[in-house]
């Protein structure tokens, strides 16, 4: 066996230098799939392996926890591989499979199982299983480990109790939805109440800090969380508790992060202070024994609206290399070879990027030939197009062998544009799955049976104790319920306490005060065997004693068939969590549940078409993609249209949409859609204009046949012929007058693009300026 790690033959020069780079801080930048996931896997393994590093030593943050579960098995199987060839000397697949089997359980006890993989949000939340309770939180309040996290729904529902009933605000002034949005968005950047109203000190600051405060407050009441907690109190704490930093420093002392494009201020501290023990860079030379490595491309930055920075990424040298020049090849490491798609594929992605002012050029050959054109498709509505698309997908699935279902992806903007293909999907039965649509863990019956277990685990968690007291119906009206928990407010208790209290629920009617020591007995014997029952024992359990799964048989509609069909998946769910994790715990289980976020896949079928929205296909890649409902006002999004900043991360999203596909992309466009209910005229997207058109295949109506489509080689479609394509651009200077029909008398002020691909900035006064395609929006010039 030679020494050096085998696998390293699978990688380029730069990417080994990546891989088999040590201590000290290093970053990879890189564009769409030169193999940024795949060198952070490998280094994993490679310090293990080479390095020697305990797994223990060892932090790999993720994007999403399916990009955690792919990177974990990944490591597995590399160690198996190894194990395989060292004890039988051949490969892991040649061995009969129970020795691959204990192989690969052999490699989960001894090293993966000690790795921690996953997003921000999952490996905070297993250090505050730690360490919270050492937690003080400026306002007094505390929690302990049995936490709750708080969904967004349930957040929000707080939000709205809040603003409505607590502080009696006017909702229509004070929409609950975008008040949680502003406090989510003020711990993204970690900020206070206090800090809130500093940044706005207006009416609505001050009154938004008042909720956040509020909310706050009722969050610890519950001993909950929510998202935007489980990173900013983990920062907190590191600042506050310098014994615990102490720990988590010492024990972390390889830090990986992948999608670092897209990490936010506050996630920026948690690693910041992780790395540095929350010293000043200038004085930290500590780098013998200890890593951070950072993979990203600003390219890909697309998750402004939650408060991603990319900035962080360009700065990344700057904050851990002890100041040295920005483009120091010792910190940082360029890869420059794409392995994922064809070559038109990648210099169509390539073109179309360039059009951003805001970035740094850099360079992606192609690895593969130039393979197929890209083939755009105009179509009369959204129905011409979902048709399109799926009949597309049939003939490709059925003339190509490697092709199944799981090799196809429907990119969009926006959720509410699947409906159309689902359709089509379903009339042909088609297997698929809608990636970020409802979660399986935001199902009502779902939602009811964790209720259930919430209440068990953290009893002081009201708002599930509200969800399932009386579900199903056991005769605890609405009445009872408000009388009790104004009893908690007057007394200063929680509910749970003024439920157990005797002596109080003496006091209510005779059939409700059996009906609650009925249910507060049934959570107690639960409550009582936490510690020392499997979890699917107690969820078996509660599902009988409650009564839940007796009430959804007893009423025999399909919907409770359903429901009770769910439940049943939501038990093999803690079975299979059960196998999967060793001494697992109610607890690990419900924390697992909240945060599968609604980019993970729950069923793991890789024989179904994909559907979902630009944001979630971050990092996936697929054979054939279709990029759908590319048009101005849709992709680029309306709101992004007056706002140059955000025009450019619409064209990143683009860029990334466009990097998912291997082998085939497809594009569309209609005419006209129907969206949100009208319909409405549609024109091309200015992303198109910005593509070469000698890669495009382009098809007007009436090219293809409507009912079949015919596979994409006969379609005698002439190359780049869209009348939309070569309209001529009048010759636009900086300083021209227009008049707009809705904006009035503006100025140029600057031109994006050349010939016939141009957009203009226009400054109209007292309304800023906006991004107009002259091509598609008439100006009078004056
Ligand atoms: P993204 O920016 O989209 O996240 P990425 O840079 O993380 O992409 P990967 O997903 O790691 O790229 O790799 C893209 C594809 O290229 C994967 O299928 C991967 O297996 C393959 N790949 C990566 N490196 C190599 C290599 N050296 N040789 C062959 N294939 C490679
Ligand atoms: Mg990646």
């Amino acid at each position: 066996m030679p020494k050096t790690a085998d696998f390293l033959a699978h990688l380029n020069p730069s990417q080994r230098r990546a891989v088999e780079h040590y201590c000290g801080p290093l970053l990879v930048v890189a564009g769409a799939g030169s193999g940024k996931t795949r060198a952070l896997t490998y280094r994993i393994a490679n310090l293990v392996l080479t390095h020697r590093v305990d797994p223990e030593n060892i932090l790999a943050v993720t994007f999403t926890n399916k990009a955690a579960r792919e990177m974990k098995e990944r490591i597995e199987k590399l160690f198996a591989e190894r194990e395989a060839q060292s004890k039988h000397g051949k490969p892991l697949e040649a061995l009969p499979e129970h020795e691959q089997t204990r192989l690969k359980s052999f490699v989960y006890k001894t090293i993966t199982k000690d790795l921690w993989i996953g997003t921000f949000h999952a490996l905070c939340s297993r250090i505050l299983r730690f360490d919270i309770e050492k937690f003080r939180h400026p306002g007094g309040y505390s929690w302990n480990r049995n936490f709750s996290i708080f969904d967004e729904s349930d957040a929000q529902a707080l939000v709205k109790d809040i603003v409505i009933n607590q502080l009696n605000l006017d909702d229509k002034k004070f929409d609950p939805r975008s008040v949680r949005y502003a406090i989510s968005n003020a711990k993204n950047q970690g900020w206070s109440p206090a800090d809130l109203e500093r940044e706005q000190p207006n009416f609505r600051g001050r009154t938004i800090a008042n909720v956040y405060a509020e909310y706050q407050k009722a969050l610890a009441a519950n001993n909950a969380l929510d998202f935007d907690d489980l990173i900013l109190i983990p920062v907190q704490l590191f600042r506050q508790n310098e014994q615990v930093l102490a720990y988590w420093h010492k024990r972390f002392r390889h830090i990986l992060v992948d999608e670092y494009q897209d990490t936010n201020r506050t996630q920026y501290d948690l690693i910041r202070l992780l790395v540095t023990n929350g010293e000043e860079t200038e004085n930290f030379k500590d780098w013998e024994y200890r890593s951070v490595f950072v993979v990203g491309d600003a390219d890909q930055s697309i998750y402004s609206f939650r408060a991603a920075d990319f900035r962080i990424l360009l700065e990344f040298q700057d904050d851990f290399g002890d100041g040295l020049p920005d483009d120091d090849t010792r910190t940082m490491v360029k890869l420059e070879e794409n392995y994922r798609s064809t070559a038109n594929i990648l210099e169509a992605a390539n073109e179309l990027i360039e059009n951003n002012t805001e970035r740094i050029d850099k360079v992606l050959r192609a690895t593969r030939g130039a393979g197929e054109s890209i083939f755009l498709f105009r179509a009369e509505d959204e129905t011409d197009e979902a048709r399109f698309v799926i009949d597309q997908i049939r003939q490709l699935e059925q003339n190509n062998p490697e092709l199944h279902w799981g090799s196809f992806a429907i990119l969009y903007r926006t959720n509410a544009q699947s409906r159309a293909f689902e359709e089509f999907l379903g009339r042909y039965g088609i297997p698929y799955n809608i990636v970020g649509g409802l979660r399986f863990y935001d199902r009502k019956e779902i939602k009811d049976v964790l209720g259930y277990l919430r209440a068990i685990a953290n009893p002081q968690d009201t708002v599930s104790l509200k969800r399932v007291i009386n579900t199903p119906r056991r005769g605890i009206g609405k009445t009872t319920i408000d009388r009790l928990e104004s009893a908690a407010r007057d007394l200063d208790r929680t509910l749970w306490e003024v439920l157990t209290d005797e002596t109080l629920v003496s006091t209510l009617a005779g059939r409700s005060a059996k009906a609650v020591s009925g249910f507060t007995n049934t959570i107690q014997t639960w409550q009582a065997k936490l510690e020392d029952t499997p979890p699917a024992e107690i969820v078996q359990g509660v599902l009988e004693d409650s009564g839940y799964v007796a009430d959804l048989k007893a009423q025999g509609t399909n919907e409770a068939d359903d429901r009770l069909q769910n439940v049943q998946e939501l038990y093999n769910a803690v079975l299979q969590f059960e196998e999967e994790n060793e001494g697992a715990t109610l607890l690990m289980f419900l924390a697992n549940a909240s945060l599968a976020s609604d980019l993970d896949n729950t069923k793991e079928d890789q024989r179904q078409v994909s559907l979902m929205t630009l944001h979630s296909s971050k990092g996936l890649e697929f054979p054939v993609v279709f990029l759908v409902g590319v048009e101005q006002g849709l992709f680029p999004n309306f709101r992004s249209m007056e706002d140059p900043a955000s025009l450019e991360e619409e064209r990143r999203l683009c860029y990334v949409g466009i990097t998912r596909a291997k082998e085939r992309l497809f594009i569309s466009y209609a005419r006209e859609r129907r969206l949100y209910g009208t319909r409405e005229p549609a024109a091309p997207s200015l992303f198109l204009a910005e593509l070469p058109k000698e890669l495009l295949l382009t098809s007007a109506v009436g090219a293809l046949p409507k009912k079949l489509a015919t596979p994409i080689r006969e379609v005698k479609a002439k190359r780049a012929q869209e009348s939309l394509l070569n309209t001529h651009a009048d010759d636009w200077k900086v300083g021209d007058r227009v008049v707009h029909k809705a904006y009035g008398a503006g100025q140029v002020t600057h031109i994006f693009g050349a010939g016939n691909k141009i957009c203009l900035a226009i400054k109209f006064p007292g309304q800023g300026q906006k991004i107009i395609d002259p091509k598609i929006t008439t100006l009078q010039r004056v």
